[in-house]
């Protein structure tokens, strides 16, 4: 590995807060950890040691899902310390003994799953759910280091290269966000020119699946509740937007309207708020 890569990185992590300020501060790792506490930055050693399918990445973008929140509340059988989120990009520095597909200097997205078993039914039924095999040694920011230290080890398997015309900023959330509605949006296999409603189309979730849906030729109706959710369904490109405070049978009575009652062809729901529902 090369001598430019530090023997020390600095990451941010689900552990107990120790010191009397609750501001991130730099400390040794504290084997008191806990959850329900805020991330800490500490200067932990860098990864020397790849396996033979392991790529070391310089972080150059780490994003915040509603998941790590779960994370730190312990919801997931966590050992803390524990580098947090699962969304990262970065560039290339080290590849392991079988890595054929990266070289150093690559621009990666840093795939979930790392060392799934691949022989299990997640592994190899026809959902191809890695993330949930049952051998796995753990998905990165869950069960082990995550994105959000100045480097990180990914499973190049399950990574993939971004392409140069996408900033590795933008290109962060969609290595949790970004496949997971396009996931939903392969699922509905709604054809060219056919229509697709998205609930919830000004999150997260949703203003991504907008942009991907009228790349492949789909019409969308974007329907969400706050003013913002409607603005960003707009914003990210989508002509009909449906405000669910008006309730569900008169957006019913829209999307008839404007497919000619024909409906919609799918639907993909990626709201929580059961009022939203249409
Ligand atoms: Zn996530
Ligand atoms: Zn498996």
């Amino acid at each position: 590995m090369s001598s430019l890569i530090p023997g020390e990185m600095l990451a941010a992590q689900v552990v107990k807060v120790t010191h009397p300020s609750p501001s991130c501060h730099i400390q040794p790792v504290t084997s008191y950890s806990q959850f329900n506490e805020r991330y800490q930055i500490h200067k932990i050693p860098t990864p020397r040691s790849l396996g033979p399918n392991e790529i070391l990445l310089k972080t150059a973008a780490a994003s915040l899902c509603h998941t790590d929140l779960l994370v730190t509340a312990g919801k997931f059988p966590t050992k803390l310390p524990r580098t947090a989120s699962h969304e990262g990009t970065g560039i290339v520095q080290a590849v392991g003994s079988a890595v054929k597909d990266f070289k150093i200097g690559d621009r990666v997205m840093a795939g979930l799953p790392k060392r799934p078993c691949g022989d299990c039914i997640n592994c190899k039924g026809p959902e191809n759910w890695h993330q949930y095999c049952q051998n796995i040694e753990g998905c990165i920011g869950f069960l082990v280091d995550g994105a959000f230290a100045e480097y990180l080890v990914a499973d190049s398997a399950f990574s993939a290269k971004v392409p140069d015309d996408l900033s590795l900023v933008s290109a962060a959330p969609l290595a949790c966000a970004g496949i997971t509605i396009w996931g939903g949006i392969v699922r509905a296999a709604v054809p060219k020119n056919g229509w697709l409603a998205i609930v919830g189309s000004g999150g997260g979730l949703g203003h991504l699946g907008i942009q991907m849906a009228r790349v492949k030729g789909i019409n969308v109706i974007g329907i969400d509740a706050p003013d913002e959710g409607i603005a960003l369904s707009k914003e990210a490109g989508c002509e009909h937007v449906f405000d669910a405070r008006k309730g569900k049978e008169e957006v019913v009575r829209e999307v008839q309207a404007l497919t000619n009652g024909l409906g919609v062809e799918a639907a993909i729901n990626v709201s929580y708020h059961e009022y939203h529902a249409a």
